[in-house]
């Protein structure tokens, strides 16, 4: 059973590393390097969450920190992503708010752009909390918001009263039909929604997706309204479509892990597409071929 569990945890590596930069920060800049080279812009996120070992959340920071003042050096145009239970919210809010303002204190300085990222529904309320309270005070800090959840057209109906930049995401948790929509049909519906309320009402905003359909909506979209925004996709996935984007002109990043703590990033990706499924059932079929 052990034996079976670490073959599968070693063939899901072979698959997840597409999707992940590597073991450290040099990794992660070369990739965004990468990016750039190839007229995207990267933001960098260090793999880990729901951590409440201090001593490690002091490493994640100076991760972070270390990136932020590396960007220059590399010649790279790159924002940070952060999960708040990476940098605290485990332990309590308070705590998590006096990391991400010290990061977000080294990141203005440096005119690194940061990015909060929304996690599970149990996180929502905290999360947004905790933006209105830096945005209050700083200018160049986004957040992710989850089109499968119901809330979320209220919430960014407010935020974007307050002037909040936000990156439009599906959402890759499970969640309660009491709260989430759950069908394909009901997020891309309000993804759609939500997308129009802020090409309409909203200014420098992530359109983060791989879906061709929204892609194509949003590129209409922006026509009609031009705004300042950009496409965001993750690193390894529709590698076809980004230098087409780029082409024809759009703003795009690419979303790039690295760290050793790939396991939940990797089974999120894995479970959004069912061919993921298929090939590590397979390659797990194969390794056990005489
Ligand atoms: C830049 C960025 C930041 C994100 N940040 C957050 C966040 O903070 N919080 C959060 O909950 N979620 C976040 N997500 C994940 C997001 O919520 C979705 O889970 C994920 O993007 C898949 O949804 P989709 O929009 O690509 O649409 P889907 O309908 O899942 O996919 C559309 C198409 O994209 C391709 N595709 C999608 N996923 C994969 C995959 N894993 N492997 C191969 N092909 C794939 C397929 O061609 C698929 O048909 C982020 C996504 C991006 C792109």
């Amino acid at each position: 059973m052990v034996a079976s569990t670490k073959l599968m945890e070693r063939i899901l590596f072979k698959i997840a590393k597409q999707w992940i930069a590597g073991n450290d920060i040099n990794a992660a800049l070369e990739s965004a390097k990468y990016s750039y080279k190839n007229g995207r812009q990267a933001i960098i996120n260090k793999l880990g969450e729901y951590d409440k070992s201090k001593e490690s959340i002091e490493k994640a920071i100076s991760e972070y920190n270390q990136i932020i003042s590396s960007f220059r050096k590399w010649n790279v145009v790159g924002a940070i992503s952060v999960k708040p239970t990476q940098i605290g919210l485990s332990i309590n809010n308070k705590t998590c708010l006096a990391n991400f303002e010290r990061l977000v204190v080294t990141a203005t300085k440096a005119q690194v752009f940061v990015w909060m990222d929304m996690e599970s529904s149990e996180h929502t309320d905290e999360t947004l909390e905790l933006y209105y309270d830096l945005f209050s005070r700083y200018e160049r800090i986004g957040i992710a918001i989850q089109a499968n959840l119901k809330r979320s057209y209220d919430d960014v109906k407010d935020l974007v009263r307050q002037g909040a930049k936000i990156r439009l995401v599906k959402g890759a948790y499970k969640e309660n039909s009491k709260i989430a929509y759950k069908t394909r049909e009901q997020v891309d519906s309000n993804y759609s929604k939500i997308m129009k309320l802020l090409f309409k009402e909203a200014n420098e905003f992530g359109i983060a997706t791989h879906d061709s359909k929204l892609i194509d909506e949003a590129i209409k979209l922006s026509k009609k309204y031009p705004k300042k925004f950009e496409f965001q996709l993750l690193k390894g996935i529709r590698d076809e479509l980004k230098p087409q984007l780029v082409k024809d002109g759009f703003a795009t990043s690419d979303y790039i892990p690295y760290g050793t703590n790939w396991l939940p990033y990797s089974i999120r990706r894995l479970r959004e597409r069912k061919r993921n499924i298929l090939l590590l059932g397979s390659s797990f079929i194969q390794s056990h071929k005489v």
